[in-house]
């Protein structure tokens, strides 16, 4: 598709700024008086950015199973709650009662929901409460006077785990995973120490695997004195099922992006509220939200790690993860998690034969196969071009790392049969085309706007602005 600037024509203006009388105050030396803008008639702008709005592929054009980032529909009531013009404010007026109410009991439904004990919607991101819980663990270590260092990761962890550990200067050390798909329990206790601050665990994990020996671990983190920080980012198969407060959990983020209801990927604003015990809550970001005696409050801690956003993060998404929860209510979010569930482990089951499943067993919402069965030197990469074609998102690739050429699948419940069994028939077509026409599967996409790319090319010598010649 041809830039504005290429399809520009001298004279096609659909006006001229220079022609409009406008007044200013501004010395004639610095004024501007040629601008180099492409010059286009009114039509050509509007179709212009309407094609390339539909060359872009969202949830609401199709089913978008990218595993691990909970790509599910997001209802349009919860838009329109974000749009109510009295909740439209400047951040200074989130004092005001109605908006610090809502954050009240927004943080009041997500310790009902992890049975957890109290929350901050402070940070803006999963990363993000990634980082603050491990500054709070660092400021319980501190207080206590001991001093350790490492940070036990599972090797299948979502790469900000690592990366939040070491950017609050601790060691991560990884423990290995085992056979089954949780962490290898052996592996576990040979590598706590005194000098361990704690874990970071995702359960279910990044291969969609509800750990089985989940009370053993945070036992054994706890009888060394560590800490349980749980990645929460995919919430979405626990749901009204399972509270991580009730399986030895002392720190969670949530992703209200991912499984709140919040339109994501695009690198817009996201929120990742984090929660701990009633023995970690005096470290929680200043200042919090509290109530007494039906007055909400805000309460400043001595002992907190301080503010870590402007405000109380980012309110418009804390709106609608407020309106998610109170539109579909308590049985609405037991739903979430079964519907979930119940389609992953549909797809998994038909795609069972066709596809090699690393981890064949019963998965939460999301599940992973592999590219080894595939013929003709066909890659997980070829796969997912050819998936476009078939008008869906492409799965995460390549990761967990811990599998080679790994597709992570997550339906997501908001995607209705007929689509999973398209979905489930486009990947056998696939697999077939693999066998008897492979090279329709190295070309892929072919029905894309751009086809397959140089993806080294385009990596190290990217093209980020237009040059006229
Ligand atoms: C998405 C995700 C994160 C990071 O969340 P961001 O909001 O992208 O920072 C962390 N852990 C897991 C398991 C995730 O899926």
């Amino acid at each position: 598709m041809k830039l504005l600037n290429e399809k520009s024509k001298t004279g096609s203006s659909s006006f001229n700024v220079r022609l409009l009388d406008i007044q200013t105050n501004i010395p004639e030396e610095l004024q501007r008086v040629d601008l180099d803008l492409p010059e286009l008639s009114e039509v050509e702008v509007v179709r212009h950015y309407t094609n390339l709005s539909k060359s872009n592929f969202g949830v609401d054009n199709g089913p978008y199973p990218l595993g691990s980032c909970t790509m599910k529909y997001n209802p349009k009531i919860n838009e329109v709650a974000a749009k109510i013009p009295e909740f439209n404010i400047h951040p200074l007026s989130q004092h005001n009662k109605g908006a610090l109410e809502i954050i009240y009991q927004l943080q009041q439904y997500l310790c009902e929901i992890t049975g957890i004990h109290a929350f901050s919607t402070q940070p803006a991101a999963g990363a993000h409460g990634e980082l603050t819980g491990i500054m709070i663990m660092k400021a319980w270590f501190e207080k206590r006077g001991e001093k350790r260092t490492k940070v036990i990761v599972p090797d299948s962890s979502h790469g900000t785990n690592p990366a939040s550990v070491s950017l609050c200067g601790f060691e991560p050390v990884h423990v290995i995973t085992s056979q089954s798909g949780g962490i290898d329990l052996g592996d576990l206790r040979q590598k706590m120490s005194k000098d361990v601050v704690g874990i970071m665990i995702t359960n279910p994990n990044t291969l969609g695997i509800f750990d089985d020996n989940i009370l053993e671990i945070t036992k054994t983190v706890h009888d060394y004195g560590g800490l349980c920080y749980l990645d929460g980012a995919n919430m979405n198969a626990m749901l009204g099922v399972v509270k991580p407060g009730d399986f030895g959990i002392d720190i969670i983020h949530l992703n209200l992006h991912k499984t709140f209801s919040t339109p994501h990927g695009g690198g817009g604003p996201g929120s990742g509220p984090l929660g701990v015990t009633k023995e970690l809550e005096p470290f929680l970001p200043n200042p919090r939200i509290i109530k007494e005696n039906e007055e909400l409050k805000f309460e400043q801690s001595n002992e907190s790690i301080g503010k870590v956003h402007s405000f109380y993060g980012n309110f418009g998404i804390l709106l609608r993860a407020y309106s998610y929860i109170r539109a579909i209510g308590t049985s609405g979010l037991r739903n979430v998690a079964e519907n979930a569930v119940l389609n992953a482990n549909y797809m998994k089951e038909k795609l069972k034969g066709h596809y090699h499943l690393p981890y064949d067993r019963i998965c939460q919402h999301e599940f992973v196969i592999d590219d080894s069965l595939m013929p003709n030197g066909i890659t997980t990469n070829d796969i997912a071009k050819r998936l476009m074609d078939f008008g869906f998102h492409p799965p995460t690739i390549y990761f967990p790392l811990i599998v080679k050429g790994a597709m992570l699948i997550e339906p997501t419940e908001t995607e209705s049969k007929e689509n999973l069994d398209a979905f489930i028939e486009a990947m056998k077509v696939i697999k077939e085309e693999a066998e008897h026409n492979p090279e329709k599967l190295t070309k892929a996409p072919l029905n894309a706007p751009i086809g397959r790319i140089d993806i080294v090319h385009a990596a190290r010598k990217p093209k980020l602005r237009w040059h006229s010649k």
